[in-house]
């Protein structure tokens, strides 16, 4: 099932989500499948639960965008606990479509998350990978790439967004 993407303006998204503590449930696979097919069908690299309207901490990542089964990623409880280096690079959110800015972030990053068993592991991630870490665990404490830019260019989305929203053209 594709679930429709969440935009920038809902709480959802500007609020922490739920830990999970119950794993390896059918619902659980099921609703992995869907963010994963939601974030295909959306063509993007990364997926947090809250972008699809459900305040849990998952996270899905796919790198390959679909082209490589090895770079699927499924992040429960997923938490920052190093990062090293520097990288600029353009982000963008399938939140908040249309915009896109240079963000600052890690290069090499290391995220500390359970398994869909609630497994604990770490994996260390470089680039894109790195960048996805800290887009998506950012989600999950109702955080958004744009508090990692300035002000001034973070108040101009938010009005381009609010005349959008004006115009029925932000749903
Ligand atoms: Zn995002």
């Amino acid at each position: 099932m594709i679930y429709p993407i969440v935009k920038f303006g809902d709480p959802v998204l500007e609020r922490e989500a739920e830990t999970i503590t119950e794993f390896d449930t059918p619902d659980l696979h099921k609703f992995i499948e869907d963010m994963f097919e939601s974030m295909y069908a959306a063509k993007g690299v990364g997926l947090a639960a809250p972008q699809i309207g459900v305040s849990r901490k998952i996270a899905v990542i796919d790198t390959s965008n679909g082209q490589n089964p090895d770079d699927k990623l499924v992040l429960f409880n997923p938490q920052i606990i190093q990062t090293d280096g520097k990288q600029v690079g353009e982000e963008g959110c399938l939140s908040i479509p249309g915009f896109r800015e240079q963000v600052r972030r890690g290069r090499v990053v290391t995220v500390r998350a359970q398994d869909i068993k609630g497994n604990t592991f770490e994996k260390t991630g470089e680039d894109l990978l790195a960048r996805a870490f800290l887009h998506e665990t950012d989600h999950l404490y109702g955080k958004l790439y744009i508090s990692h830019i300035s002000a001034l260019k973070r108040d101009l989305i938010r009005r381009k967004v609010r005349k959008l929203a004006k115009a029925g053209d932000w749903v």
